[in-house]
């Protein structure tokens, strides 16, 4: 028998391994991954550990003793490369063959590469791994402007730390507005005003056509209406891709994500997907497949596929939440505040600390916070409850969010 193997080593994956041994699984766990370091927490790679209040070994999941102690093996770079179902076994790149009684695929997510010429000149980074944030890492000491490709989460929170530095920060953004994928208009607007006010000058509806380079590396980036925003480092920060391709060479179905039922299996019962590579079903999005990449997701996704292969299957329910950390700025979103048809403002953005409150439907669908964890962690168990709270109660500070918990 091949006991469980898991294909990706990173959040999902590790918290998968973990979660089975505590629940009492005592059957062989194989965590296979491609990366040349033990299992990591990627959010520090563009917080603290850019700021060097971290090191490699302080983003480490456990201290590497843990996985012997727990009879986790553990294989690193080690690319899976194909998955056999008929014979139940995965391919390694060196042809190594390895069976599996389940398989779970928790691969994660790479970097959207930016389609134009240019883009591999040195100086032209990304921001997924240990080894791009150590190319990062290396050369923040030197570089005196940077120009930031995508105004996401990654983008945002790597130009707060570079404007921090005294580095001239241009992010360039191809929609009208920050993070414009996750977040409610009005904590867009607070988020711009507020890095703009740190001294991050932003080009909304600017489409990067080129990046210009000298002697191999990259100088500047060219923006469709002629404009060329000069630059010794550019980060490209476009939004990410799920690593399905090994699922869909397999012949499963592959629809942004891997797409698993409610209890995360695929349509083979011996292949489960978690994290940021898998589309679930979510209740916070009306059953409609959905593909969260964060921390949260990644972890909750795991234990619910651990409790299943202990003998204790349930529907995944759980409340999707998130948090980024931008400067002083901390963001944390309860639910799937997007789409939204309503939003409500509790609290005084002119303070800095605030929520907005998002409905669909009538119902509240998600909350954006900032420098607010108190609403935060009430958000989630309101959402959780599925407890009612009226637009209009949400917006009034008098009302007590937490006496409606019961
Ligand atoms: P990962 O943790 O990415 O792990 C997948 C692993 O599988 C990787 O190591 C990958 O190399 C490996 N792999 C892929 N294919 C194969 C293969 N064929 N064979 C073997 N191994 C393979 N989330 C938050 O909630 N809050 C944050 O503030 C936040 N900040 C972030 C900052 C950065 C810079 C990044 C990159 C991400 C951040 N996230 C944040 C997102 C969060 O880290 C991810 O959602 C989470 O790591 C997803 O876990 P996962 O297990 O699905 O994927």
């Amino acid at each position: 028998p091949g006991g469980i193997v898991i294909v990706g080593a990173g959040q999902g994956g590790f918290q998968v391994a973990a979660s089975l041994r505590e629940g009492g699984y005592a059957g062989s766990i194989l965590l296979l991954g491609d990366e040349p370091v033990p299992p990591y927490q990627r959010p520090p790679l563009s917080k603290a550990y850019l700021t060097g209040k971290t090191d490699a070994v302080g983003l480490q999941l456990r201290p590497e003793s843990f996985y012997a102690d727990h009879r986790i093996a553990v294989r690193r770079d080690a690319p899976v490369v194909a998955i056999e179902r008929e014979a139940r076994r995965v391919r390694l790149a060196g042809g190594e063959a390895i069976p599996y009684d389940h398989l779970v695929l928790a691969t994660g997510s790479r970097n959207r590469p930016l389609p134009v010429p240019g883009a591999d000149l040195a100086g032209v980074l990304q921001l997924r791994t240990l080894a791009e944030a150590d190319a990062i890492r290396a050369r923040l000491a030197e570089i005196r402007r940077v120009v930031v490709v995508g105004a996401g989460f990654i983008g945002l929170e790597f130009a707060a730390v570079a404007a921090a530095r005294a580095i001239a920060v241009t992010v360039l953004e191809a929609t009208d507005r920050p993070m414009a994928r996750a977040l409610s208009r009005p904590m867009s607007a607070f988020f711009r005003a507020a890095h703009e006010a740190a001294g991050i000058s932003f080009a909304f509806g600017a489409g990067v056509v080129r990046i210009l380079g000298e002697d191999g590396r990259a100088t500047g980036v060219e923006t469709a209406d002629g404009t060329v925003v000069p630059a010794d480092l550019v980060l490209v920060g476009i939004g990410v891709v799920p690593n399905a391709e090994l699922a869909a060479a397999a012949g499963l179905a592959v629809d942004n994500g891997i797409v698993v039922d409610s209890q995360l299996l695929t349509a083979d019962p011996a292949i489960s997907a978690i994290g940021d590579c898998a589309a679930y079903p979510s209740p916070f999005a009306e059953g409609a497949p959905t593909r969260i990449e964060a921390v949260q997701n990644a972890v909750d996704h795991a234990r619910c596929v651990a409790a299943r292969l202990n003998g204790r299957p349930a529907a995944y329910t759980a409340v999707p939440w998130f948090w980024s950390d931008q400067g002083p700025l901390k963001l944390q979103i309860a639910g799937l505040a997007v789409p939204h048809d309503e939003t409500v403002t509790r609290g005084d953005p002119g303070s800095g600390a605030f929520s907005v409150f998002c409905y669909r439907g009538g119902h509240l669908a998600g909350v954006e916070s900032v420098n607010k964890p108190a609403d935060h962690m009430v958000a989630r168990r309101l959402l959780a409850g599925r407890i009612p709270l009226a637009p209009q109660e949400a917006a009034d500070p008098a009302i007590d969010l937490k006496a409606r918990l019961g």
